[in-house]
């Protein structure tokens, strides 16, 4: 097939919600992929944080190749090896309290499971969620999502959400009552450009939910696994949630969701209530049972936080006399450079130079490198993407000023 069908048959064969760039990926390995021509790129958006330990790892490789010809598939109305293999690594590296989980196949899927145990445990209708946040875009997680563009068109929602302010304690403290099930948020929000809350809020949320009774969902989706330089975000303040969603890298870029939980809570749910036909499929489970140990073998959290003090570091160096540039955020390896600018542009010429990023949302460029992106790579976007910011090779008159 030539290039063109290729892209032919994406654009007129399927619903167009993608901001599609112009590029067909053809081959990846660790922070590197080549499109069809054979041009190689540096990954920054690490398909949207799922490559977390890089393209095509070997012990993810050998995983799945064995597990595929043993036993492709096995509903959860039975056991297996693969499956409960998995969920012994997710336990040991779960914060603690966390003691039983639900494996599916995507996050928005993981929040879903959330938000029914939630209500189903506590009885209660009502979720706080936050401005900015950002849970996926079925229905129940679409409800805590808060974002408009994404909202509007599928109103009426889930009944009972509301959203208030993120970082901010006190907005919490106006709004929870008694009828609260829970509060979901993300220890960093991602989509919403890469905010990082005040110190000490998390455990403040963690304080008020305990006084009145409501569940701490936590979506670590895009923060979990090592990519904030902890295994999970929440580590940061010692904080445990009732509720824990993670998904994205999980299995190595196959598709993965699960929520995890309080015993007690998890539990509530009875049988029949909640399945998903593929949950726990067994290649995926080898796959994701060998990127954990490669997290931990590799000491990947530890090196998501030394390359994180080192792209501040850099940063503060290139951009802290550069006005184009307002703010680098971030914790680990999710970094949001927030600039003046709408970033369409610089995305469009860092590609043309080399560098996949992403962004999030008009004025952000968002990195979300697999874990194992060189010292060097690291320098080459940065370098990259200073050029650009410094106006070469970036038509700054289509840019507007925002
Ligand atoms: C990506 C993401 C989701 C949704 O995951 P999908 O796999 O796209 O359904 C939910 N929450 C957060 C924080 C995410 O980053």
């Amino acid at each position: 097939m030539t290039d063109r069908d290729v892209i032919r048959i994406e654009d007129e064969k399927t619903i167009q919600v993608y901001a599609k760039r112009d590029l067909i990926l053809q081959r990846g390995s660790k922070a590197l992929v080549w499109d069809s021509k054979g041009r190689e790129y540096i990954d920054c958006t690490g398909s949207y944080g799922t490559s977390l330990i890089g393209y095509c790892h070997p012990r993810v490789v050998d995983a799945i190749k064995v597990q595929a010809q043993t036993l492709s598939s096995c509903h959860g109305f039975a056991y297996n090896q693969a499956r409960s293999g998995l969920i012994d690594r997710l336990l040991k590296i779960a914060p603690k309290g966390v003691d039983r989980l639900f494996l599916s196949n995507s996050g928005s899927e993981a929040v879903e499971t959330a938000l029914k145990i939630a209500r189903r445990y506590s009885g209660k209708q009502e979720v706080v969620a936050m401005v900015g946040g950002y849970h996926g875009k079925t229905f129940g997680a679409l409800s805590a999502t808060w974002n408009k563009k994404y909202r509007e068109p599928f109103q009426p929602l889930l009944s009972g959400f509301i959203h208030i302010p993120y970082g901010r304690v006190e907005k919490l403290e106006e709004v929870i009552t008694k009828n609260t099930a829970a509060i979901i948020l993300e220890p960093i929000q991602g989509e919403n450009g890469v905010r990082v809350p005040p110190e000490g809020y998390l455990k403040e949320v963690r304080k008020i939910c305990d006084t009145h009774d409501s569940l701490l969902i936590l979506d670590e989706i895009q923060t979990g696994l090592g990519r904030t330089g902890k295994m999970f975000a929440c580590e940061y303040e010692n904080v445990q949630p009732d509720i824990l969603c993670c998904a994205k890298g999980l299995a190595g870029g196959l598709p993965i969701g699960v929520t995890l939980g309080r015993d007690d809570i998890m539990q509530s749910i009875k049988r029949s209530e909640h399945s998903s036909t593929y949950s726990g499929n067994p290649i995926v489970a080898a796959a994701a049972s060998a990127t954990i140990d490669v997290i931990i073998q590799e000491k990947l959290t530890e090196r998501a936080s030394e390359l994180g003090r080192y792209i501040f570091d850099v940063c503060h160096k290139i951009f802290g006399q550069q006005k184009k540039i307002r703010e680098v955020r971030g914790r680990g390896l999710m970094i949001g450079i927030d600039s003046r600018f709408d970033v369409l542009n610089v995305i469009l010429s860092a590609m043309s130079q080399g560098i996949l990023v992403l962004d999030a949302g008009r004025t952000v460029i968002r990195l979300l490198p697999p874990l194992v992106i060189s010292k060097d790579q690291i320098d080459r976007v940065l370098n990259v993407l200073r050029d650009i910011f410094e106006d070469k090779g970036l038509d700054s008159e289509s840019n507007q000023n925002v």
